[in-house]
């Protein structure tokens, strides 16, 4: 919900949320938000993809699925997250987007292009 940037006060449609959901392929579950009159654009999908690497993202128009797909992480990541190191030059008011390597997928771990600190806490640190 951080991600996609919607409260009750800013958001005009119907928000549903789904925890532990059947999924319907035998013992899976799965977690649902759906969002009424809403697409997300490039940066909303990639940042869904660092926390939720397997995300599945459903387009519904006039009450059809009009795309599915699931998330895709690239392997670097830029402008997305900050580095967790206070010291590191994109923390320092320079013109530097934070650039990152992913070094592990399961779970998502990212290395800072800049000064190698690993970041692990990706939720807490999105942009
Ligand atoms: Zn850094």
């Amino acid at each position: 919900m951080k991600i996609l940037g919607v409260n009750e006060y800013n958001i005009d449609s119907c928000i549903s949320i789904g925890i532990h959901v059947q999924s319907g392929k035998g013992d899976a579950w799965k977690d649902i938000i759906k969002i009424e009159d809403r697409e997300l654009d490039g940066d909303t999908v990639d940042k869904i993809a660092l926390i939720a690497p397997d995300a599945t993202i459903s387009i519904i128009r006039d009450y059809y699925v009009a795309e599915k797909y699931t998330v895709k992480l690239d392997d670097h990541v830029i402008g997305l997250a900050r580095c967790s190191n206070p010291n590191c030059i994109t923390n320092k008011g320079e013109p530097v987007s934070p650039e990152f390597t992913v070094v592990c997928r399961k779970p998502t771990q990212l290395r800072c292009r800049y000064c190698d600190r690993i970041l692990v806490d990706i939720s807490n640190n999105l942009l």
